[in-house]
């Protein structure tokens, strides 16, 4: 076992508003500056839809990834040997900049510099790039709340699978849904945008598994752009340096949550620690689909496992980081409650930022099948558990998202939330729970304590409690930690860079 410490966010999907004051923020502090105009690195999809770039998660197109062959072996999609040299000086799966879209600004002046006349003055779009006028028919955001047209909706590939009657009908006016989707870096356990550096310029961080890039060592291949099946490492046309989410580690490093979370309005993301065992990462990597979300989960470590403990001080991990570990909000809904899953894992970058599937158009479309059927909700716990699979946002669409496709997952997680808000709620309104209720919370997998936790952490948080940020040592050097591959030059699996410290 060789334990090492991962800074990872969670994302409560049920809370998301969809406001982009996460991207404002991050945008802000990182990329207002010339050649990162198209730059998001935190961007907030409507799904069903093509997200940002458009259709990201179209790895035919793209090539972003790992994938495995039929002996077991995993290979970066992007290149095998010979097509990644001829792809140096062209590459096909490059997103373009239409891709992304044209950043805009308007020409402000123009309101004050335009002739009197009887209309009033507009100021007219101009490429940031450029600078000339333009008409603009795509942004990041562009299909926010779907629009008003299902054309970007029906586009979503997660939707293969989903039944054509109830796509359908996600398509009528009537029944037009959709949730929110925040996406930064993952700051994956087995980063394909660091295996496919030529440059070696990209690299996790030892001590708390934050994927960088080194701008000195760039040499604008742009091998990263096109490996990241996240599409979230960025190319700078001004500086000629790749650039990405660095999860805000300056601010890490002084006790602040990264600033996407921090402004966060829906409360909706959480920070701290995971223990994982970088022993089990190639496991993770070469598994089978049907194996691959078990076999990540089980990476993580029980940060209380007192062996699990024993190794992490023998790796260099402090006591200070141990203990944040234990109190990390990740850990409890990722492990010990089971709620929470990272987005495509069958990419096979092991993806270190999770989610937790949304309930709340599940519970809507449920309680008025309910009504329609003339069944109180109070009084029928178990036909809730049933409806499950009538929900407006199919199952299967998020088990596209979340689980390699196996609905179970999904199920089994969104039966527990389900059971946790009946549970509240009879206490909350009736101020007793009864037979029936312990008897779903039972079905579902969980206890009254762990329900009352859950539903705790979930809206009563305070900042300390959403945010278990461990003290950086700063004067401690990664060459300090006690890692065999660090001094053999490499970080895990398909690490082709020597560990640097943070720009
Ligand atoms: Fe690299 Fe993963 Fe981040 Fe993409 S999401 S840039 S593969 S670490
Ligand atoms: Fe969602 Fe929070 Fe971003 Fe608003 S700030 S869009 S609630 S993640």
């Amino acid at each position: 076992m060789r334990v090492r410490a991962q800074m990872s966010m969670l994302f409560h999907l049920d809370k998301c508003i969809g406001c982009h004051t996460c991207s404002v923020a991050c945008k802000n502090l990182w990329t207002d500056r010339k050649g990162a105009e198209y730059m998001w690195w935190n961007n907030v999809e409507t799904r069903p839809g093509t997200g940002y770039p458009t259709g990201w998660e179209d790895q035919e197109h793209y090539k972003g990834g790992w994938w495995r062959d039929d002996k077991g072996k995993v290979h970066l999609k992007i290149q095998n040997q010979p097509m990644g040299l001829a792809r140096l000086f062209f590459n096909p799966a490059l997103p373009q900049l239409d891709d992304y879209y044209d950043p805009f600004t308007y020409r402000y002046s123009d309101l004050f510099t335009s002739p009197q006349g009887d209309q009033q003055p507009t100021a007219r779009p101009i490429s940031m790039i450029t600078g000339d006028e333009m008409e603009i028919t795509s942004g990041p955001n562009w299909d926010d709340d779907l629009g008003g047209s299902g054309t970007y909706a029906r586009n979503d590939l997660s939707l293969d699978g989903v039944d054509p009657e109830i796509r359908q009908q996600m398509e009528e006016i009537e029944r037009v849904v959709f949730n929110y989707l925040p996406r930064i870096c993952n700051h994956c356990l087995n980063p394909s945008c660091v295996a496919a550096c030529p440059a070696a310029a990209i690299y996790k961080r030892a001590e708390d598994g934050v994927v960088l890039v080194h701008e000195d060592k760039c040499r604008a291949w742009r091998m990263c752009v096109a490996a990241c099946p996240y599409k979230k490492v960025y190319y700078n046309w001004s500086s000629g340096k790749s650039e990405k989410c660095i999860l805000c580690f300056p601010r890490m490093e002084t006790g602040q949550a990264p600033a996407c979370a921090h402004s966060c309005v829906g409360r909706i993301r959480y920070m701290g620690v995971l223990l994982y065992d970088a022993d089990r990462i190639e496991a993770v990597v070469h598994s089978p689909d049907d194996e691959l979300l078990d076999t990540q989960m089980d990476a993580i470590l029980d940060p209380f496992d007192p062996r699990v403990i024993a190794e992490a001080k023998a790796a260099g991990i402090g006591d200070d980081w141990i203990d944040s570990a234990q109190r990390s909000p990740a850990w409890k809904f990722v492990k010990e409650w089971g709620l929470a899953l990272p987005l495509h894992p069958e990419y096979r970058t092991a993806a270190m930022m999770f989610y937790i599937p949304p309930l709340s158009p599940v519970m809507s479309t449920i309680e008025n099948n309910l009504a329609r059927l003339d069944i109180g909700t109070d009084e029928h716990d178990f036909e809730l558990f049933d409806q499950l699979d009538k929900a407006r946002l199919p199952l299967k669409y998020l088990a596209n998202l979340f689980s390699i496709g196996d609905e179970e997952v999904i199920t089994k997680i969104l039966r527990k939330m389900l059971a946790v808000r009946l549970f509240k709620r009879r206490q909350s309104v009736e101020g007793f729970v009864d037979e029936a209720t312990l008897a779903a919370l039972e079905a579902a997998g969980t206890t009254p304590e762990e329900a009352e936790a859950i539903y705790r952490l979930t809206t009563l948080p305070t900042m300390d409690e959403r945010f278990v940020l461990p003290p950086y040592h700063r004067e401690m050097s990664i060459e300090s930690l006690n890692d065999p591959l660090v001094h053999k030059g490499q970080v895990g699996v398909g690490y082709l860079t020597p560990p640097t410290r943070g720009a």
